[in-house]
């Protein structure tokens, strides 16, 4: 059920592991399975169409524009009649939180959203996003290339506060400043009006057009009243199946709608990234046909935003301790080409790297994923070097 990226992959990965039966991939939408990451990066700078996925869905009966309603053991409810199964893959993916008020808002999640946006940005149009998360930004860097009036409205005291704290999402703040964003932190909004935004100091902020970006919910409404245990995602176990007191047929979630146990971090994990729903397929296909294989990755995720390619791996624990690999006052304007660009560490008292986040150094992020995965413990003092090789610094 969903035919995104996790729901299509599924499919592709049932057939490579074997699977002769028949395969229904049902999703809501009108599209067949697409990417969604170039949505707020080519599609909605007009330089992509189409980002439909590469999947070879030959012999998969592909339903589109149907819409599963609720879940019994062997039978899914759809809008269009009751659809039994011997096997079941959740794939439904996150929705876009909104905002309180009558007037307009976009959010950004469909193509056709992306399409809708993009048609509407036009040189001099007064947009406010809300929300300088990773959606946010993608989308004022965009129309602020346009030549939108771009305002950017953001609660925290940060950019990227949620993700990766005030210090380090501080240092984007000139990037907005550079871009001709106006960025307005500390500001909440308190409702969406007509042509405005009221904002929570009664401050009234016209805008002809409302983006926002505020964060997504697992789309899982549809499953309430099914007995699988729902906690801010279908709760699944380290190989994907998902928990379920009735007896039935079995049950497996994939991608942005998936709360799994991770062994890694001993804790359930629920993770918004392409590289969830690209990987966590094939687990739930194995487990789906009677395999014990695990799901157990380093959270990989990336942004690109004003001219800059961020990038983040793994999870940072409470008690780490953070080191900086270069400068992140330094130059890494999009012209500035030869600029070093800079990272950020986060390690773990047993000095084992836990998570990093990269600006305009891949290699760094190619590395820090191995050494995280190999729970590496990493050489603190020479990380800051950004001569020094990351790969080269492990220590045990
Ligand atoms: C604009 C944008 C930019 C992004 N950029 C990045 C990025 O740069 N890097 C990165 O790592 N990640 C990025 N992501 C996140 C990444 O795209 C998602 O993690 C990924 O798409 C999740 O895939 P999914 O298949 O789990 O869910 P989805 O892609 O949400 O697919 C779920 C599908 O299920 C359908 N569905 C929902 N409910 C039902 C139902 N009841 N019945 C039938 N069908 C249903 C939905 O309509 C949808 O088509 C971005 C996401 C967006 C929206």
């Amino acid at each position: 059920m969903g035919a995104g990226l996790a729901g299509g992959r599924a499919a592709v990965e049932l057939r490579a592991q074997g699977f002769t039966g028949s395969i229904v991939l049902l999703g809501a939408e009108e599209h067949p399975p697409y990417d969604r990451p170039p949505l707020s990066k080519g599609v909605l700078s007009g330089r992509l169409e189409e980002t439909t996925l590469p999947l070879d869905l030959g012999g998969v009966e592909v339903r589109l524009g149907q819409r599963a309603t609720g879940l019994r053991p062997g039978t899914v409810e759809t809008d269009a009649g009751p659809l039994a199964y011997d096997g079941l893959v959740l794939a439904t993916g996150a929705a876009p939180v909104t905002l309180p008020g009558d007037g307009p808002q976009r959010v950004l999640r469909t193509i056709d959203d992306a399409r809708g946006l993009r048609d509407a940005l036009k040189p001099g149009v007064r947009l406010v996003v809300v929300g300088a998360g990773w959606i946010g930004a993608e989308v004022a860097t965009i129309a602020a290339k346009i030549g939108a009036e771009v305002t950017v409205i953001e609660a925290a005291a940060s950019p990227l506060q949620v993700a990766l704290g005030g210090e380090v999402g501080g240092q984007t703040v000139p990037w907005y400043a550079e871009a001709g964003v106006d960025l307005r932190l500390g500001v909440s909004v308190r409702e969406i009006g007509p042509q405005a935004l009221v904002l929570g100091d009664g401050e009234v902020l016209a805008a002809d057009e409302v983006v926002v970006g505020v964060g997504v919910r697992p789309d899982t409404a549809w499953l309430a009243e099914s007995g699988l245990v729902l906690d801010r995602g279908v709760v699944a176990d380290e190989h994907l199946a998902a928990s379920w007191s009735a007896d039935g047929p079995p049950v497996v979630v994939v991608g942005d709608c998936a709360a799994w146990w991770s062994r890694r971090y001993d804790r359930r994990l629920r993770v918004e990234h392409w590289d969830c729903a690209q990987g966590s397929p094939a687990v739930a296909a194995a487990t789906l046909l009677g395999g014990e294989a695990v799901y157990d990755p380093v959270p990989y995720f990336w942004s690109e935003q004003f001219g800059r390619m961020v990038q983040v791996v793994g999870l940072a624990g409470a008690g780490d301790t953070r080191v900086w690999r270069g400068d992140p006052g330094a130059v890494t304007a999009p012209e500035a080409r030869r600029a070093p660009g800079w990272s950020v560490g986060w390690f773990a008292p047993d000095g084992r790297l836990s998570a990093i986040a990269t600006v305009n150094r891949p290699m760094d992020a190619v590395a820090a994923r191995r050494l995280i995965a190999a729970d590496a413990v990493v050489d603190a003092e020479r990380f800051t070097d950004l001569a020094i090789p990351l790969k080269d610094l492990a220590t045990a």
